[in-house]
């Protein structure tokens, strides 16, 4: 069986940015890439906030080019698109539309809630597992 992240970390800033992001984004749901390195352990080194395509309140895209920039610039710097944020304006618990997506990125899936203030990671490999946040 492939080993699967039990855990990400982020340090504070990062944290504080992506809170910042989901915030500034509202009503509508955020998002953004988390570069980073690590297999058991998926250590986050840049957040990368990406603008929602579909300036939704309940579902977000994330264009195309963008995908690709991000894919380009972890490159660059060696790294890996570890992690994909987004917001949701409930539960950080992964909807059925992410459930479905999540299953194509198998890369840790960090929520944030904006109406519970709380960050939640997820990653799919056959179902969903809890990713336990740690924070540096
Ligand atoms: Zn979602």
């Amino acid at each position: 069986m492939q080993s699967i992240p039990s855990s990400i970390v982020l340090t504070q800033s990062h944290l504080a940015q992506l809170e910042k992001h989901a915030r500034d984004s509202l009503p509508n749901e955020s998002c953004a890439f988390l570069l980073g390195a690590g297999a058991a352990q998926v250590a986050v080194s840049e957040v990368m906030v990406v603008k929602n395509a579909q300036a939704d309140r309940v579902s977000f895209s994330v264009p195309a080019d963008e995908l690709l920039n991000a894919y380009k610039k972890a490159e660059e710097k060696k790294l890996q698109v570890a992690g994909i944020f987004h917001s949701h304006p409930a539960s950080p618990k992964p909807s059925s539309t992410d459930a479905r997506f999540m299953e194509i990125n198998p890369v840790v899936w960090v929520i944030y809630s904006t109406t519970e203030s709380r960050f939640a990671a997820w990653i799919h490999s056959d179902q969903i597992y809890p990713v336990e946040i740690v924070v540096r």
